[in-house]
């Protein structure tokens, strides 16, 4: 038991108390999600509980990964256990039962680009001027509807009948039934229908209460009313439930966050056990006191403070920069002048309040070749091509995916005008069927153009056949075989442009994506895959070890720590935001995110603003961040606040002769590798066109050896050490041996 030694008395409590309900309320960096993995490896290696009966849920991918990482280190091997997302962990629930609800078990996920595609098709059938109201202004208010358990129906009767609230409904309305008949759920929906389908089926939920005897749930603080519910159903059988959190950083009221569940864990658990922590391990004492003097302005929260044992350390640097561009430039140039031999660029962290200030820094760091990652904004799967590609797997994987189907239908094109599809999208209505199903009738398609008739049989030909193969083929040759089938690489290499050129590159890229998830589970499945991928929140693709410097939002940071933290954009209107004013308790959210950011630093914080701002086209002079003036002024140095600056151009700090064209080496490099990749893929699809005879010793990428029973040219019979498999001719890359 010499690791607990490592805690202090407080935290070995915590770890130590396994049995009933236990609350550990903390402040930032005091140990809490620490407490969490030693107590979860306590009840592995002291009292024995198989972690298959254990279930921790957290709110990041990432967070979830570092926790698993974090126990099995104190484990010493691999465990067996659901350390998941709420989000994650409702998925895998409703995959194994979402039939109950009425959904195929192979349902797609939709993640917020769908959602607003679907929400613009919706308002085109009701005649809705999407410029007048955006997707988001919708998308919103389904989202608050669904966080709060109120169906399309019940918001028509608590909004009464404007004409407003009429059309929220009917967009609302069409959208739920759209996503069912797509055989689809949003991401609210996981957590919801993994609630309903415990209201409705109680042999469900006690088979899951049996299962998880001990649950815990980190950044309690956060969790909206669904997930309370959810983690309350399966709790309620054993009454083994651990929480951990902090009530000063709940920074996702506007979307449901109920501090509530924190603040009466007592009430609704009885005989709860509250453990407190006050010694901060993370920060050094001036960091502690800037945190502390920023959230002691909020009035509504419980007085706590938190202390360290640790050197005051430095003061924090506040710098007024001229504009969003000297901003950035200060940024870099500091990072430089600190990074020196013994640190890495990775201890370096970029928290700002908006993705929209991202691609300052970009710049400003690419030009002096300091390597950086950005997570989140536009993800990497948000682009069109990797976005077109997901759509055919996705239809590959469930053919009533009209959504995913409209998308590729033309892409490459086929040849089918708009037209054709709004004649079939109307008949599949009628007919009450996927427009796949409609796409699937000869009778229909033969009613077209030959060539558009002949090119929508091929398309369904080619979905079917890669359905009907899917648990036969590995995903990375699935993707290779309709990269080239639907000829959507070949559109690309004619038109010969530098944009295509990219989009093949990162069509090669996400071919490595793919094979790092194969590397990973060699026997991943089509679905599987599907999950990881929809379920990649901003934060995810963090790698701590990669040598960057890291870009993202405040938000995303929640639970990680940095030695160095940058915050900039601190003026009024930015952080805290204006929207922050409209809100009853908008101004303290954002202050508790500021507690938030601060709070990620280790060693040394900046802050950082801009006199004059351009952010989302519009230029404007700037006031200091409100949060600003309420520092203790003490902790500070640099820049006075409410001093006016000019640039300077003198400053070491600003000039220290990056050139301009400093070029990106590493960035060559993946070209290579992707242009490396490319070959593959276009060897890959030929593959596998040759024929066999019985007796034939042959490998299979997902299956290994095997030896082959019958071939009749287009269907091969193979007994592979676990089974018998027949499989397409022509789909699975089969060698010869
Ligand atoms: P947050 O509120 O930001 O999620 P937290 O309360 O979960 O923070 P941890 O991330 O668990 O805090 O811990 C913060 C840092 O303090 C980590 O680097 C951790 O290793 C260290 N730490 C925690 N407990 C101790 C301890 N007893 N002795 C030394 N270091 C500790
Ligand atoms: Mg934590």
């Amino acid at each position: 038991m010499e690791y607990l030694n490592k805690l202090n008395n407080e935290q070995r409590e915590a770890a130590m108390h396994t049995e009933g309900p236990l609350l550990i309320l903390a402040g930032a960096g005091s140990g809490k999600t620490s407490t969490m993995t030693h107590r979860i490896a306590y009840m592995i290696k002291e009292k024995g509980v198989d972690p298959y009966n254990m279930l921790a849920v957290t709110f990041t991918n990432k967070a979830a990964g570092e926790m698993r990482e974090r126990v099995e280190n104190l484990v010493g091997e691999g465990i067996n256990m659901w350390i998941l997302t709420f989000h994650s962990a409702c998925l895998r629930i409703l995959r194994a039962h979402a039939d109950i609800l009425g959904y195929g078990k192979d349902f797609a996920v939709y993640d917020p680009t769908d959602q607003k595609t679907l929400i613009k098709n919706i308002c085109k059938e009701l005649n809705i001027d999407s410029k007048k109201f955006n997707p988001a202004y919708f998308l919103g208010i389904i989202s608050k509807c669904k966080e709060q358990r109120i169906s399309p129906e019940d918001y028509l009767k608590v909004n009464g009948d404007d004409l407003k609230s009429k059309m929220a409904y009917q967009v609302y309305d069409g959208y739920q039934k759209t996503l069912k008949k797509n055989n689809a759920m949003d991401f609210d929906d996981l957590l919801l229908n993994a609630v309903k389908l415990f209201e409705k089926d109680e042999a469900t939920l006690l088979k899951y209460q049996r299962r998880f005897r001990y649950i815990m749930v980190d950044e309690y603080q956060d969790t909206n009313q669904i997930q309370y519910a959810f983690i309350k159903m399966l709790a309620e059988a054993h009454n083994n439930i651990c929480v951990v959190g902090d009530d000063d950083q709940c920074i996702y009221q506007w979307r449901g966050a109920d501090i509530r569940n924190i603040l009466e864990f007592e009430k609704d658990f009885k005989d709860a056990k509250v453990i407190k922590l006050e010694q901060n391990y993370r920060s050094t004492s001036n960091i502690l006191d800037v945190a502390h003097s920023v959230i002691s302005h909020n009035k509504g929260r419980k007085q706590k403070k938190l202390w360290t044992d640790q050197e005051a350390g430095n003061k924090l640097i506040y710098r007024r920069a001229e504009d969003e561009k000297d901003e950035a430039y200060f940024v870099a140039s500091e990072i430089n002048r600190m990074k020196g031999p013994s640190r890495k660029y990775s201890d370096f962290a970029i928290l700002y309040r908006t993705n929209a200030q991202s691609r300052n820094f970009e710049e400003a760091l690419s030009r002096r070749g300091i390597p950086y990652r950005v997570l989140g904004g536009l993800r990497y799967y948000d682009r069109k091509e990797i976005k077109d590609m997901m759509c055919y797997l996705r239809l590959v994987q469930n053919q009533a995916d009209d959504l995913a189907l409209t998308r590729i239908i033309n892409e490459p094109k086929r040849g089918i005008g708009s037209k054709t599809i709004e004649k079939m999208t109307a008949l599949a209505k009628v007919r009450n069927e996927s427009l796949f199903a409609t796409m699937m009738d000869k009778e229909v398609t033969s009613s077209f153009s030959s060539k558009a008739s002949a090119n929508l049989d091929e398309f369904t030909e080619l979905i079917s056949s890669y359905s009907a193969e899917k648990d036969n083929l590995r995903v990375s040759d699935m993707y290779d075989g309709l990269l080239v089938k639907s000829g959507y690489l070949k559109a690309l290499e004619e038109q010969n442009t530098l944009e295509a050129e990219s989009r093949i590159e990162n069509l090669m890229e996400f071919k490595s994506v793919i094979y790092d998830y194969e590397e990973e589970d060699p026997n991943i499945s089509l679905s599987e895959f599907m999950e990881r991928i929809a379920l990649l929140a901003e934060v995810d693709n963090h790698d701590a070890d990669e040598n960057a410097v890291v870009l993202m939002t405040m938000h995303s940071a929640k639970g990680l720590e940095f030695p160095f933290v940058f915050m900039p954009g601190m003026e009024d209107g930015l952080f805290p935001g204006w929207r922050a004013f409209d809100r009853e308790d908008g101004l303290e959210e954002e202050r508790r995110l500021c507690y938030v950011g601060i709070t990620r630093a280790r060693e040394r914080l900046w802050l950082t603003g801009a006199e004059r701002r351009t952010l989302y086209g519009k230029t404007d002079y700037t006031r200091e961040s409100q949060f600003l003036r309420e520092l203790d002024k003490r902790l500070i140095e640099g820049d006075g606040i409410y001093e006016k600056k000019t640039r300077d151009k003198a400053e070491g700090a600003f000039i220290d002769g990056a050139s301009s064209d400093t070029p990106f080496k590493p960035f060559d490099q993946l070209k290579y590798a992707r242009q490396q990749t490319k070959k593959n893929v276009a060897a890959g699809a030929a593959g596998g066109s040759a024929s066999f005879d019985a007796g034939d010793r042959i490998s299979h990428p997902k299956f290994g050896e095997g030896d082959v029973i019958s071939c009749d040219g287009k269907i091969v019979e193979v007994k592979f050490a676990d089974g018998i498999k027949k499989m397409a001719l022509g789909f699975a890359p089969l060698k010869k041996l």
